[in-house]
């Protein structure tokens, strides 16, 4: 005899959703995480957000009602509701050391859409409550094991351990994911490379520019190789957050911004700013997990992943997940379905080329010197690009 059908360990965007699923489908299920509450956002996140275009595998539509959005997932088949709306971004702007920026512009499509994190997770949160799903916060899950026809979990909570068994696991305990390593899948990733960041958000930034993104690199803008970006917050017209890609040792992150905000010649956006909230996180770049499941255990979400599925791929990961353990309980190969589907949906799984493509993006800033930079910049900023 099982405690529970389906055991998902961590309630980021692809366990709420998977739960959500799990719980709407008349699933005894219960999600663990070790955080205080689930309708938060505690670490660093941009808020970036693809639609109406395929990316990985998906084409993401959204729709307006009142004050809200609904989400459709257009391959998928299924719709969530954002509980809020979504900031459609029409710029882009990149500084090297000159003070005349590269510009990106479109005219009728955004170029992406900015979300709150906080807003999706207490959606997805209220949405998996009222459909009966049962939670285990400030639970630490230490170890899980396969077991004769499950699996079981062992759990930490103020010192005190004990174990729970299901007859299927959920592994979507993220990035750092405890899980996947000791069930010896990292073994033979390697690792890719490794960085921190941090985030600042501010408010009363003074920015002259229409709200967009914006990248600066450069050592007068930044003080040394690395770069920042500053994206538009939720919080107001005035406010942004303002975040770091640097090598370690970490306090480089903290240099970057300083310089950014109080030395470079961007300084003066900042006079009258106000730091109202900071969050980091390390990021750790594997290749992904090609197969990552176990008899019992289906690891989704960023916990395989190469970087990560965003929270657009994450929820989509919870929701194709809830549907396959389902199909395992009756007796179904819902977990090989799941598989295939991770292996032909994200762009890093069917091309590898991809992982370079991304890790370019962000190891530019490191390896190219100012002076190359400034070139680059200054012919760039001649051409503006303007685009329907
Ligand atoms: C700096 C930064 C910027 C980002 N910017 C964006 C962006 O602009 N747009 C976007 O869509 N995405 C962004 N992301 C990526 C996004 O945050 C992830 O892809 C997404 O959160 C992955 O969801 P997940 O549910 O797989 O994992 P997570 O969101 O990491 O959730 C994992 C959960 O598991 C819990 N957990 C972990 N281990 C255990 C354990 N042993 N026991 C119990 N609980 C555990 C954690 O508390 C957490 O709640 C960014 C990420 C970073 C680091």
């Amino acid at each position: 005899m099982f405690d529970y059908d389906v055991i998902v360990v961590g309630c980021g965007p692809a366990g709420l959703m998977a739960m959500r699923e799990l719980a709407s489908r008349g699933v005894k299920a219960l999600g663990i995480d070790m955080k205080t509450r689930l309708d938060r956002n505690f670490r660093s996140a941009s808020g970036f957000f693809v639609t109406d275009q395929e990316f990985n595998g998906e084409n993401i539509h959204l729709e307006t009602v009142g004050d809200k959005m609904l989400v459709h997932y257009e391959k998928c088949g299924f719709t969530i509701e954002y509980p809020g709306l979504m900031e459609p971004v029409y710029h882009s702007a990149m500084y090297s050391n000159s003070t005349v920026p590269y510009t990106i512009t479109t005219t009728k499509k955004p170029i992406l859409h900015f979300f709150n994190a906080t807003t999706w997770l207490s959606g997805r949160h209220q949405a998996a409550v009222e459909s009966g799903a049962k939670f285990l916060i400030r639970t630490l899950v230490t170890k899980v094991k396969e077991i004769p026809g499950g699996v079981e979990v062992t759990c930490r909570q103020n010192g005190k351990k004990w174990k729970l068994t299901c007859r299927k696991l959920i592994a979507a305990d993220g990035l750092q994911s405890r899980i996947t390593r000791e069930l010896g899948f990292n073994r033979t990733r390697g690792s890719m490379g490794i960085g921190p960041t941090i985030e600042y958000e501010f408010v009363g930034v003074e920015c002259p520019l229409p709200r967009g993104d914006i990248y600066a690199f450069g050592e007068q803008m930044i003080g040394q190789r690395g770069q920042i970006f500053m994206v538009p917050s939720w919080r107001g017209k005035d406010a942004y957050r303002v975040e770091t890609a640097a090598q370690l040792p970490a306090i480089r992150n903290y240099q970057i911004i300083e310089h950014f905000t109080k030395q470079s010649p961007l300084a003066h956006w900042f006079k009258n700013a106000k730091v109202v909230e900071k969050s980091g996180a390390v990021v750790e770049l594997m290749p992904p997990i090609k197969v990552p499941r176990t008899q019992n255990i289906l690891i989704i979400g960023d916990a395989p992943s190469f970087a990560e599925v965003l929270y657009q791929g994450a929820t989509m990961c919870g929701y194709m997940a809830g549907v396959a353990a389902e199909k395992e309980l009756k007796g179904q190969n819902g977990y090989d379905d799941w598989v295939q589907w991770w292996n032909s949906t994200f762009e890093w799984n069917i091309n590898p080329q991809r992982m370079g493509d991304y890790t370019k993006r962000f190891l530019f800033g490191r390896l190219l010197g100012s002076k190359t930079m400034d070139m680059l910049f200054e012919l760039a900023a001649k051409y503006p690009l303007v685009a329907l």
